[in-house]
């Protein structure tokens, strides 16, 4: 018997803002769909905890025997600037200010982002299609919404009629809006530019003379909105009708309001059956954001070279500490909650080291070992409840602590138990991996704290040559110091 049908798996379903029992649609098997970066910049942390969180749950549904086909996509084209239809293309912008090709600008921000990926430890999707390897299955899937009547063709563009749809559906339904009341709120009492409605939003659009991503399409040379490429690629991977979708709190809308009406007027009755969403990471109280730089890199959080933290953290650590949060939780990241993540990932990993070595005893053990794996299963099958696993885990620390000091015993077979489970839930399920330390960081670190302060008191005491020669040095050692705001920051050329 697999190990699902022993371990009923509730999940909290944006959609109907309940947790329901998972009942995938074909039996032993999943189709999941996760909204993937735009690749036109680093991944900061923020977006980090959103795929951490889903490689937690794809870990999961995998440790409980279902055959998992995970689709993240890499969006390549058609997000524009300002997240709905105006503006310019991220990827185009990013190219133009370089002066490179914008599959220039998707090749380095791609290997970043599979390269923190892994770092944090990440298991790659099962398929990791882009917006630009699919245009022929958009253009399909929008000539069949105009057919059905849910959009429109505006000098070479396509937009899709919002109010039409409504009229047979509920336009809302994810985020909890009503349409009326988007009327009510809008300023304007026009439609957008082309757009009838201000509501509408783009399929299609048409590219002007200076866009660069275009494509030939039946109503001239254009490119795809942001939202039809998820629709035209977890239908393509995962079918019409597919069990989970999932992405950040801020994409419920109006990308995947979006994406439901899209499925919906291409003909499709319920695209997702349970719809997830990974709530923020902020710094300072505020969202980690690209757009504002209130943000840290992964590079940054490794090597402690970001000015709101004190010292370098491991991606282990970083894993940890958003795991001791739930995914539907916001976290707030400070130094000093890092710091703690720390102390315990240190203290969780020592004991897991030291189960082995416990003395045994062939009388009892001093906890119900079957009980307690129960209640790690308990945690996760609720909502994918990480803090109340890591809790329990932490009973075991204190366990293997207490057999080590022989205040407690253990018998040989339960102690293999204690091992087994261990090893289940925090390297397979959690995903955490035995610090791969880097020394070298944390050297590092330490010596340039040192440099910038003496470059600091050189400067203080108008001694421009020694502070010159530190960042000159530097510079040619590959180096490079950055002055700002919040004190002196430095990046590896
Ligand atoms: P983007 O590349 O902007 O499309 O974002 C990629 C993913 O990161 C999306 O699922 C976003 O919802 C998510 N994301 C963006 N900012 C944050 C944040 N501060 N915390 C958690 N997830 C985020
Ligand atoms: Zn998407």
């Amino acid at each position: 018997m697999a190990l699902y049908s022993k371990q009923p798996l509730s999940i909290y379903n944006s959609l109907s803002g309940k947790k329901e029992i998972f009942r995938p649609i074909s039996e032993g098997n999943v189709g999941m769909y996760v909204c993937g970066p735009t690749v036109y910049s680093n991944v900061h942390l923020g977006n980090c905890r959103t795929f951490i969180s889903f490689d937690m749950i794809f870990r999961y549904l995998r440790h409980l025997g279902y055959k998992v086909r995970y689709v993240r996509n890499i969006t390549d084209a058609g997000h524009l600037e300002d997240d709905a239809d105006q503006g310019e293309d991220k990827i185009a912008k990013k190219a133009r200010l370089e002066q490179i090709e914008p599959m220039e600008v998707v090749q380095k921000y791609t290997v970043d982002f599979h390269n923190t990926m892994a770092a944090f430890n990440n298991l790659p999707p099962s398929i990791e299609p882009t917006a630009t390897g699919h245009i022929l299955e958009q253009i399909e899937i929008v000539k069949q919404i105009i057919e059905n009547g849910f959009a429109y063709q505006v000098n070479g563009s396509v937009y899709f009629d919002v109010k039409a749809f409504n009229d047979s559906s509920d336009y809302g339904k994810l985020s909890g809006r009503k349409l009326e009341d988007m009327i009510h709120n809008t300023r304007e009492t026009s439609g957008q530019g082309d757009k009838r409605n201000p509501q509408d939003f783009a399929l299609w659009k048409k590219a002007e003379a200076t866009h660069i991503m275009r494509w030939p399409s039946p109503w001239g040379e254009g490119f795809p909105g942001w939202h039809l490429e998820c629709t035209a690629m977890s239908t393509k991977y995962l079918g019409e009708q597919f069990d989970i979708h999932g992405g950040g709190m801020d994409l419920k809308f109006p990308h995947h309001e979006c994406e439901i009406a899209q499925a919906e007027a291409f003909g499709t009755k319920k695209p997702v059956n349970y719809w997830l969403h990974a709530n923020m990471l902020t710094l300072n109280g505020k969202k980690m954001a690209k757009s504002t730089g209130n943000n840290i890199l992964p590079h940054e959080m490794f090597s402690g070279s970001n000015p709101n933290i004190d010292k370098a953290f491991s991606p282990s650590v970083v894993r940890f500490f958003m795991l001791q949060a739930h995914y539907r939780s916001v976290l707030d990241l400070s130094s000093v909650a890092l710091s703690a993540s720390e102390k315990g990932f240190r203290k969780l990993m020592q004991a897991i080291s030291d189960t082995h070595k416990l003395p045994t005893t062939t009388e009892t053990t001093g906890i119900d070992i079957a009980n307690w794996e129960q209640r790690c299963y308990d945690a996760m099958n609720d909502d994918f409840n990480t803090p109340i696993l890591i809790a329990t885990l932490f009973e075991g620390v204190k366990f293997v602590q207490a057999v080590s000091d022989g205040t407690q015993s253990i018998t040989l077979k339960d102690r293999e138990r204690l091992h087994t489970v261990f090893i289940h839930f925090v390297f397979d399920v959690l995903g955490l991996s035995e610090e791969i330390q880097n020394q070298d960081d944390q050297h590092l670190s330490g010596a340039m704290k040192l440099l910038i302060q003496l470059r600091e008191e050189a400067r203080k005491r108008k001694d421009f040559s020694t502070s010159d020669l530190i960042r000159d040095q530097l510079k040619e050692a590959g180096i490079e110091l950055k002055d700002g705001k919040d004190g002196t920051t430095y990046n590896l050329s």
